[in-house]
């Protein structure tokens, strides 16, 4: 991952934050935004903030920020593992 890459992900998501409000798109709960903000190591690795696909790449999906969302690692993982 390229150096201009990394800030601009790091960009979309302080933008994607600050309009969900921290909370998750899927299931709407708290997300957690950096490790020491969680307490607790197993709860970090569910509930982080991750970019989630809205229409997942392997459908087609784009990387723009239109398709893009916040989730918990957790309700991601889910959500691919129906899919
Ligand atoms: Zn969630």
């Amino acid at each position: 991952m390229s150096q201009a890459f990394q800030v601009r992900a790091d960009a979309v998501f302080e933008a994607m934050w600050q309009a969900q409000s921290g909370r998750c798109a899927l299931c709407g709960g708290r997300m957690f935004r950096n490790r020491f903000e969680a307490p607790h190591a197993r709860i970090w690795a569910k509930q982080r903030a991750t970019l989630d696909h809205i229409i997942p790449r392997s459908k087609g999906g784009s990387d723009q920020p239109e398709n893009l969302q916040l989730t918990h690692a957790r309700c991601n993982k889910i959500k691919g593992d129906q899919i």
